[in-house]
């Protein structure tokens, strides 16, 4: 390894924008996870693809380790360094273009999600992964994690929007993946390997996205149960009659709780609530939901009210912190998925699971793709048990033929897991084309070293 490293990434970037201070470098030790890293060397902040490609071609040469971080909010220690470098993409934050005859926009990695979709919602357009975190997480951050939102029961999850990539390969080779078209048949699908990739293969420097018009929201519907094992049946049925709704998500009674005071009060006997959003045919999901006997259903038309229950949704991760019995304890949040009609089983063998362990549980989740978040109440002597029990959630999850990550990737959290899953369904083939895959991209392993396959 070359000596000066930080000296010789100042001259590619400016010294500006090489940290080496302790007090610089320190919050990027951390993600959103609980999971801590190493310290850097330096923090390189490069402002173009062929700033990019100049560090990644020094550190290849040199055989430096390159975390490439967007808004750090990984929540399985998947953007945290272990030594090595940190390259953040900060400053990759224009959007380029927005076409709405071709139904694309082109933005640089480092936009923040949340402020590309206020910036098309003037054209009346959406991009449609909206991660509740799209306050900090960035494009290349979330398609990196194939990320997830409030929007994916109609939608999807971020591989389903991602046209083409530039990308800087580890030795520093710049090139694109896919096109600004909607479709494309050629071959090994190349956009598609990077999605989901988690900074390992390479960096994403700037990315075309298709768009969709934003849905007109009919209504709102907050339906209370007292026991969340009619969920997969309330999903079921909705799929069955085609009524598809824009946004489907769920809350337990610990979750309820945490928003209770902020404008969405509970009867004293509920202990699940759905909240589903419409954009057509409310009369029919409304009909649907009321044969599913909750113990009160609400409709909310007013936009605002509407607006104010799903902010309260995508803040709900931030309001646990709140239901903590002390500042001590942490709040570990788990991430599976199931097909939406294995919902209820899955949710009560959680539930079972947790109290043998005796550690308090929150769940709640985008239940319109089967997307379930246990949320785990930690203290300092319980982090172990807490890491036991995100395994033994997982493999319920696989056992219902779900998967151990749905929508926040491996990281360093789950590598076990996803072995775990591979092994239950004999296909540990998987992993080992997926290690030759990223030896085919990066013979070294500079690119987010130990983590996903390592
Ligand atoms: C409060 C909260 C709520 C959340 N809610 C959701 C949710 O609803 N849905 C969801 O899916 N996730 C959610 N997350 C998880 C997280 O926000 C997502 O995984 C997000 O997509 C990460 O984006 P980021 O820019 O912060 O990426 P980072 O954390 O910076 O990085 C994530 C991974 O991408 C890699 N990476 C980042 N940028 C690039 C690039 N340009 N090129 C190559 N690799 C890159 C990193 O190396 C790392 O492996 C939530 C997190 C928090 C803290």
């Amino acid at each position: 390894m070359i000596m000066d490293i930080a000296g010789e990434l100042a001259k590619i970037v400016g010294r500006e924008y090489v940290l080496t201070k302790y007090e610089d470098i320190v919050p990027y030790v951390k993600d959103a996870s609980y999971i801590e890293g190493e310290k850097p060397i330096a923090v390189v902040i490069p402002g173009n693809a062929s700033e990019v490609s100049k560090v990644l071609k020094l550190c290849y040469e040199n055989n430096v380790p390159v975390y490439v971080r967007g808004g750090g909010t990984s929540l399985t220690g998947s953007s945290v360094p272990e030594g090595g470098i940190v390259m953040s993409m900060l400053r990759f934050d224009r959007i380029l273009e927005v076409n709405l005859k071709d139904r694309y926009v082109i933005v640089e990695a480092g936009v923040r999600v949340g402020e590309l979709n206020s910036y098309l919602e003037k054209y009346g357009y959406m991009y449609p992964p909206d991660p509740a975190s799209d306050i900090a997480a960035t494009v290349g951050g979330s398609i990196n994690t194939n990320a997830g939102g409030v929007r994916g029961a109609r939608y999807g999850a971020t591989k389903e929007w991602v046209l083409g990539l530039e990308v800087v390969l580890p030795d520093g080779t710049i090139t694109q993946f896919g096109e600004k078209t909607l479709k494309r048949s050629e071959g090994y699908d190349l956009t598609a390997l990077m999605i989901g990739s988690e900074g390992t293969l390479g960096v994403i420097t700037k990315a075309i996205l298709k768009i969709a018009p934003l849905p007109k929201r009919e209504a709102m519907f907050l339906a209370f149960y007292d026991s969340y094992k009619r969920f997969g049946d309330v999903i079921g049925t909705l799929n069955e009659r085609g009524l598809i709704p824009l946004t489907a998500e769920f809350l337990d009674e610990v979750s309820m709780n945490a928003v209770k005071g902020y404008g969405i009060p509970y009867p004293d006997n509920a202990k699940a609530l759905l909240i589903i959003i419409t954009s057509e045919e409310s009369e029919q999901v409304l009909k649907a939901l009321n044969e599913t006997s909750p113990i009160e259903l609400r409709t909310i038309k007013d936009k605002k009210e509407m607006d104010n229950a799903l902010k309260l949704r995508k803040g709900l991760y931030s309001s646990l912190l709140l239901e903590r019995e002390n500042p001590e304890q942490r709040v570990i949040i788990g991430d599976i998925v199931v097909p939406p009609s294995k919902i209820s089983e899955t949710i009560d063998e959680i539930y079972n699971t947790a109290k043998s362990s005796g550690l308090k549980i929150a769940v709640f989740g985008h239940i319109g793709d089967g997307n379930v978040h246990i949320n785990i109440f930690a203290g300092p002597n319980d982090l172990d048990k807490a890491k036991e029990l995100l395994l033994e959630t997982g493999m319920i999850a696989v056992k219902h033929d779900g998967c151990v990550s749905a929508e926040h990737g491996i990281g360093l959290e789950k590598k076990e897991l996803l072995l775990k899953e591979f092994a239950y369904r004999n296909n540990q083939i998987n992993l080992e084309l997926m290690k030759k895959i990223k030896n085919v991209f990066d013979p070294k392993k500079i690119l987010n070293r130990g983590k996903l396959i390592e």
